[in-house]
Formats: structure tokens, C-alpha cells, sequence
């Protein structure tokens, strides 16, 4: 092959742009997963990574539509479920985006995510409809954590019962309101255990 056809073919990391493939190993073992702060309605929460540098940048050019960095989140979700070290089937509940968002992206971004995640495992269950909004929850930033609990308090609806162990998956953990209100709501359908994931902690979540 010509140098220009390999530079032309060949992929580059998306991280730092080597070339060879869409993302280096040297460039994912930099990201370390880490086990959250304990949340009341939460067995146990990890999160891929912290929000910031590059899992940052790729979570938001992720949520903006660019589907290059979807086998690369789904991945790093996928190695951090490990860590919850359950060995009973999961089902995997990603938090819902709401009507407004899924058509201002054209997509429901954790929804994506968690079918990427069980295409590569046989245990893994999904259930992407039976959680939803009941209501408009207003943007979380710049909220106190009373007022995040207040905003969220009966948030979430389940449609039908659920039965197992359940992980519910979101995008970037804060204060842990939100995965505790969808906790709460899928208790109350019937789910035994609930674990949860993220792809992203801030300080606040340690
Ligand atoms: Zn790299």
C-alpha cells in the first residue's frame, strides 16, 4: 500500500491520533474507573472515569451526534460493569433522555449506549422503555443538592413490574439525585437489587 493510501485508510486514536486504531490502549488505560459515594437507594454505583480531559470531550462530542465515539463509551461502560462484581443476569435500565433532547439529537444517547453494551454479551438484558420522565425535570446545573432531590422527587414512572437485578446507566453522576429517584421508581415496580453506572464523576461523586 502507497504511504498515502495507509494515511488515508489506516485509522488514527481519536484521543491523541495515532495511528493504527480508532482508540489506543495507552490512551483508555489512563481512564480509571471509580467506585462512587454511597447513595440511599443504590447498591453500588462506578463510574467509567471522572468528567474531564478526553472521556469529557468525547461524552459531550458523543451526545452531539458524532457516532464515533459510541464503541468507545460503550466499551468503557462495559469494562466498569465489571467492577460491580454481580454474577446474576442484569438488566441493563439507562437513564431516559427526554422527549425534547431525543428529538434535538435524533437520538436517545444512554438508550444507544446499552444496545451497543449487550450486543457484546450474552447475560446482559436491556429495557429502555419500561423507565420514563413523568414530568420535565429543569437542567440539574448550578442546582444545591436539596434542591436536585426537590427536582427530581417522582421524576421517573416505570410502565410495567420488573423483576431481578437491575443497572441503571447514565451519562455524567453529580450529587447521585437522579439515580436514586429512578432507583426509588423501579424498586417500586419490583426490582430487587439495583446497581448503577456511569460513564463520568465529577468530585462531587467520590
Ligand atoms: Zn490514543
Amino acid at each position: 500500500m502507497s504511504i498515502l493510501k495507509q494515511l488515508v485508510f489506516t485509522p488514527r486514536c481519536l484521543i491523541c491520533t495515532r495511528l493504527g486504531v480508532d482508540f489506543c490502549t495507552s490512551c483508555i488505560e489512563k481512564i480509571r474507573p471509580f467506585r462512587a459515594r454511597d447513595l440511599s437507594e443504590i447498591e453500588v454505583c462506578f463510574c467509567a472515569g471522572d468528567y474531564s480531559g478526553w472521556l469529557r470531550d468525547s461524552v459531550i462530542c458523543y451526545k452531539n451526534g458524532d457516532a464515533r465515539y459510541t464503541k468507545l463509551l460503550a466499551q468503557l461502560l462495559s469494562r466498569t460493569l465489571d467492577k460491580l462484581d454481580v454474577t446474576e443476569n442484569l438488566t441493563l435500565i439507562p437513564i431516559p433522555s427526554s422527549q425534547q433532547k431525543i428529538s434535538e439529537r435524533g437520538f436517545d444517547s444512554m438508550a444507544n449506549l446499552c444496545t451497543n453494551m449487550i450486543r457484546e454479551r450474552e447475560s446482559l438484558n436491556l429495557d429502555t422503555s419500561n423507565l420514563f420522565l413523568r414530568r420535565t425535570v429543569v437542567d440539574q446545573v448550578g442546582l444545591t443538592a436539596l434542591q436536585r432531590q426537590e427536582n427530581l422527587d417522582g421524576a421517573f414512572g416505570t410502565r410495567w413490574i420488573i423483576n431481578g437485578t437491575v443497572v441503571i446507566v447514565d451519562d455524567v453522576i453529580t450529587t447521585g439525585a437522579t439515580m436514586n429517584s429512578a432507583a426509588r421508581a423501579l424498586k417500586y415496580a419490583g426490582a430487587q437489587r439495583v446497581f448503577a453506572l456511569a460513564l463520568c464523576g465529577t468530585p462531587k461523586t467520590r
